[in-house]
């Protein structure tokens, strides 16, 4: 790991200031994914920013009849929060499918939507990676592709997004509220949040230099039954493989997320309309021209299974 310098940010204004001044500083809360980063010195900001005495660890009633979850709230404690349990159930479900249970001790809600991508060539410095080293090329195009991306996917990076959270809160139609370095505030939409790879596959999200995120945003409860459906390769402590996010309402009408397909959470607002009509007309929506290798192919077939497998579900 390289040297840095470190401060305990004092005021949010503060933080945001010294990062838009310091190209190389990062914020750093939980820690759970920068530190690994640092230590295979794939991150190395030479200046940490300690957010952690900040606040920002309050779930809090918005005035719309929504919740609004600090950035720095755990994840357990997320996950558990009975208001989080009894109307966003889906969130919870999909914050104890992620991790561990000490990792979610210590991640914090706006680290979880900020995790990197788990693409083995991205931790493996010395394989090419667009996303590590922008113009390097791709490793993972022409290599092992079974946990990469089919949708959304570009010639620079078929990266996934890792985040469980992230795909039950753009089901929700959650907001991200963030802090600029001059001192304005930003009201970002999930779905606007997390970026496709394109040609910059090294800038993953909309936020500005030393925009830092203070919140997160549930609207309204909208019902229905809420199933998370992570398939992994292992029963815990790994990454999707794809991943379901469900809200269906006694009418047939409803929501479908997906995680581990594409470099970020996706949804198609068009196949939540074709909710009633079942599991292959709403992957057919889900996934058109979804781009696949022959190690990927799989994750079409097991989006509809396990949506399949969800609706029947709640028939019975
Ligand atoms: Fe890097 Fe993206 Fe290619 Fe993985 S898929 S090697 S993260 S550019």
């Amino acid at each position: 790991m390289r040297t840095f310098s470190y401060e305990r940010a004092t005021s949010v204004a503060n933080a945001a200031a010294t990062a838009a001044r310091n190209e190389t500083a990062k914020f750093i809360a939980g820690g759970t994914n920068l530190l690994d980063l640092m230590k295979l010195e794939i991150e190395t900001p030479t200046h940490l920013i300690d957010v952690n005495g900040l606040g920002m660890d309050r779930i809090e009633p918005t005035e719309a009849g929504g919740l609004r979850i600090g950035a720095l709230v755990r994840n357990t404690d997320l996950a558990s929060d009975q208001r989080i349990r009894r109307d966003y159930g889906l969130l919870s479900r999909a914050l104890v499918a992620g991790a561990s249970g000490q990792l979610r001790n210590k991640a914090t809600t706006a680290g979880n939507l900020l995790q990197r991508t788990r693409c083995p060539y991205f931790y493996d410095t010395n394989q090419p990676c667009n996303k590590r080293q922008p113009g390097s090329g791709c490793s993972a195009i022409g290599g092992f592709t079974r946990l990469h991306g089919i949708m959304g996917v570009s010639d620079g990076c078929i990266a996934t997004h890792p985040s469980d959270m992230a795909v039950a809160m753009r089901a929700l139609d959650a907001v991200v509220e963030t802090v600029k370095p001059d001192g304005s505030t930003r009201a970002i939409p999930i779905g606007e949040f997390h970026r496709l790879p394109g040609s910059t596959p090294h800038i993953e999200t909309a936020l500005e230099r030393g925009e830092m995120i203070t919140a997160v945003i549930l609207p309204p409860p909208i019902g229905g039954r809420h199933v998370y459906r992570k398939v992994r390769d292992r029963a815990s402590y790994a990454f999707a493989l794809v991943s379901v996010a469900a809200i269906v309402r006694n009418d047939g009408s409803g929501r479908v997320a997906l995680g581990g397909v594409a470099h970020k959470p996706w949804r198609v607002e068009a196949a939540d309309a074709e909710l009633p009509n079942g599991a292959v007309a709403v992957t057919a929506k889900l996934l058109e021209g979804a781009r696949t290798t022959h190690e990927n192919a799989f994750k079409v077939t097991l989006v509809e299974r396990t949506l399949a497998g969800i609706l029947d579900e709640m028939k019975g």
